[in-house]
């Protein structure tokens, strides 16, 4: 399954749970806009490239659509699909008055220069921005994409719209960016772990944590993991991972991966590969990089007791089934990394006001979202008897459905 059917299979599975009538059903499968854009550029090697950029909104029932842009080889239509559905569920399970959208260009970052990237960016959101603004569509960060590439997104947009901060979420403090919005995804995991860890008897002193990507929300994770006595006895990046049984120092890890440009080789830690971390004992599994990557393949083999889902659609279908027969509890996406959303809402709510919170009204505020949201889940799960991915979508689907038939078909 793709990433647009496999969300669409848990969609499914929440609606018939809830009773979801047919009608609704059909109308929340299909995104309500999705667009395809061609961006030709000149390099600065004087050759022409072709990049294929999209912008998809799956639904605005309860609020403007919101999502991140992501910048990666393998961003294509399908993927992006299921990743703004997934948007769509997400904002609802978290109670912000957001619909869901995703975004991306096909391209590697890594070969493109900074110049180069702020062409690409301008030139994208030159054919997007009829589509994109404060109370239309919110894009914000994803992977390969941050705070800089907001900033030339809001420029590039404000050129024609005027002065429009509110258009994008995630930008540098100094552009009305929100306190506390880079670490927020991070920070959300972190809070749900947490607590879920203190509900399950033992809580976060010792407890083992293996997480895969150490980038935006991999790395503040696991610096706030640490700071809270659990002990990250892996991470990773894209071309492999280090290990130490007895927890790795974060900070360290982050200095030498400024240095050397990947975690590979970190000296106080054994190599291992992405594929090795994902098979770990430990407490607690987070894979925060790319989607896909827990299925039918190795899904058995993995040892950890909890799944922290901070990447968006690491889990299959089918590797979800075998977790559900294990014994091994996933707490979702749509649920776990809510967090950057949910500060992104705050962002633009200060935009919109012209006002700033400080980093500790938004630590305290994303803090009272968030445990409100996994109390809610977790009350459904246990009351119906169901996994916190069934309970998370029935949540956000029947908040959707609600709003879809007060407004009317
Ligand atoms: P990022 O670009 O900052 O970091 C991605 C990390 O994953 C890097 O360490 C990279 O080296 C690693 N990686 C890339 N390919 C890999 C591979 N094949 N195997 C192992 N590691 C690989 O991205 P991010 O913003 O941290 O996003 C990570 C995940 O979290 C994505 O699934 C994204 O959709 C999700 N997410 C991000 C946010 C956010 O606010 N940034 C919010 C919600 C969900």
């Amino acid at each position: 399954m793709n990433t647009f059917e496999a969300t669409n299979y848990y969609f499914q599975k929440a609606a018939s749970l809830i009773g979801l009538n047919e009608r609704v059903q059909a109308l929340l499968l299909n995104p309500s806009r999705e667009v395809k854009v061609s961006i030709p550029m000149e390099m600065e090697d004087g050759t022409l490239a072709h990049f294929t950029g999209f912008r998809v909104q799956h639904n605005n029932s309860r609020g403007p659509f919101k999502g991140g842009l992501r910048y990666h080889p393998l961003v294509n239509l399908d993927e992006v699909k299921g990743l703004a559905s997934l948007m769509t569920w997400k904002t609802a399970v978290v109670d912000i008055p957001f619909g869901g959208a995703k975004g991306g260009i096909a391209c590697n970052v890594s070969e493109l220069s900074e110049r180069e990237l702020e062409i690409l960016t301008r030139k994208f959101v030159q054919q997007i921005q009829d589509f994109i603004g404060p109370t239309r569509d919110i894009p914000a960060p994803d992977m390969n994409t941050n705070a800089q590439v907001m900033a030339w997104i809001m420029d590039e947009y404000s050129r024609r719209a005027g002065y429009a901060p509110a258009v994008v979420t995630g930008k540098p403090v100094e552009l009305g960016g929100s306190q506390g919005r880079e670490a927020a995804t991070g920070q959300g995991c972190a809070i749900i772990a947490e607590q879920y860890f203190k509900d399950h008897g033992k809580g976060l002193k010792g407890a083992k944590f293996a997480v895969q990507g150490f980038g935006n929300v991999g790395s503040h994770f696991a610096r706030l993991i640490e700071g809270r006595g659990g002990l990250i006895i892996a991470v990773s990046d894209s071309k492999g991972g280090t290990f130490h049984s007895q927890g790795l120092k974060i900070k360290d890890v982050s200095e030498y991966l400024k240095k050397e440009r990947t975690i590979v080789g970190f000296p106080e830690g054994k190599s291992i590969t992405n594929e090795e971390l994902l098979e770990l004992e430990c407490d607690c599994l987070v894979p925060a990089a790319l989607g896909g990557v827990l299925h039918q393949g190795n899904a058995a083999r993995v040892r950890a007791k909890v799944i922290l889902e901070a990447a968006n659609g690491p889990t299959d279908p089918e590797g979800d089934e075998i977790f559900e027969k294990k014994g091994i509890v996933v707490i979702p996406d749509i649920l776990a990394n809510a967090g950057g959303v949910v500060v992104s809402y705050f962002e633009w709510v200060q935009n919109l006001q012209s006002f700033r919170w400080t980093l500790d009204q938004v630590v305290s505020e994303l803090r009272r979202v968030m445990l409100k949201s996994y109390e809610s889940v977790v009350q459904i799960a246990s009351s119906k008897k169901i996994s916190l991915r069934t309970a998370a979508f029935a949540l956000g689907v029947g908040r959707v459905a609600k709003t879809v038939t007060l407004r009317g078909i």
